[in-house]
């Protein structure tokens, strides 16, 4: 309970507007192009609890002559990663996901590394402050490179997030990851990164027998390249307490903003119907997208 008193006291302090005033502004600074261009083409009234945003019918690919700014929600272990990268990779716009910046930062030993080790190793919410941080960087980096356009993956987890980014950017769509919750804990155990490329893997075989009416699920494991394999990994936040963790904090912190984004009529809502095998084509499917699937199909 402390530890959800701490995170939301932090997410206010954040969201006030003499709070990191700074780091904020230059948050506007590096989203100032689609800022300064922006006009929202979805319609609050009329897209309000539609099922599938009217933003997929209008926006795909290059909304008002941009790249995509989208957005994925998911509990920890749903697979945004996966789906954010694969669809980065088809849609030419980088994936920018805050959990690599953070893990990153701590990496480099740099001085906010000891103190980020502590609270992302305990499951918690790094503070809106230094997030928005590492974030802008990365965006700055990135408009450097002349990259355009970004699919988020981890940001926003608080409803205050969610009005920063809110406030300095259009979002076209939030695509909201949702996997059968015996799953979760599952995938989380059983990821595993190759430490020389960062490339994402799993050793968990995920069979879910049908019960009462609901139907099984089988999720394979997803196994390494051989020249990754004797270089796999496990996050040091991937222990069953940590998880755990996560999930409340996931629920506490960060369902909120599916409502956020629902309310203005921008939250996809796509319930994985297993691994990618089965997955990847609905979700293509569910995105307008079906179309790339073969360009996909040959890169995977
Ligand atoms: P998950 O698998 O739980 O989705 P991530 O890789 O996205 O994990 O993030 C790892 C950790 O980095 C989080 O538990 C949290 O400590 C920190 N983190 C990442 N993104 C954010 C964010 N937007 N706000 C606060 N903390 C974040």
């Amino acid at each position: 309970m402390a530890v959800f008193s701490r995170c939301s006291r932090a997410a206010t302090a954040a969201a006030k507007p003499t709070a990191a005033a700074a780091t904020f502004s230059y948050l506007i600074r590096a989203l100032s192009p689609s800022f300064s261009s922006s006009s929202s083409t979805l319609d609050p009234e009329t897209d309000l609890n539609c099922n599938k945003p009217a933003a997929l019918g209008t926006l795909k690919r290059e909304p008002k002559g941009r790249n995509v700014q989208w957005v994925f929600l998911g509990c920890p272990g749903v697979g945004k990663g996966t789906y954010a990268s694969r669809l980065s990779n088809l849609l030419g716009v980088p994936h920018i996901a805050t959990g690599d910046l953070v893990r990153d930062e701590l990496a480099s030993s740099g001085p906010l590394s000891s103190q980020l080790k502590e609270i992302v190793n305990q499951g918690k919410l790094v503070s809106d402050e230094i997030i928005i941080d590492l974030l802008s960087k990365r965006l700055e980096m990135g408009e450097a490179k002349g990259e355009s356009g970004f699919i988020l993956d981890g940001f926003p987890r608080t409803v205050s997030q969610a009005e920063i980014l809110e406030g300095v950017t259009d979002i076209d769509l939030v695509i909201n990851l949702k996997l059968r919750e015996e799953a979760l804990l599952a995938k989380c155990l059983g990821r595993r990164i190759c430490n020389e490329c960062g490339g994402n893997y799993n050793v968990a075989s995920i069979d879910i027998k049908a019960e009462n009416g609901r139907p099984g699920m089988y999720m394979a494991p997803l196994p390494p390249p051989p020249q990754c394999a004797s270089k796999l990994i496990t996050r040091p936040d991937d222990t069953e307490e940590v998880v755990k963790q996560r999930l409340r904090i996931y629920q506490e912190m960060t369902r909120p903003v599916e409502d956020f984004y629902r309310s203005r009529g921008k939250l996809l809502e796509f319930d994985l119907p297993g691994g990618i095998p089965e997955s990847w084509s609905k979700l293509l499917r569910a995105l307008n997208l079906e179309d790339h699937d073969d360009k996909q199909s040959a890169a995977a």
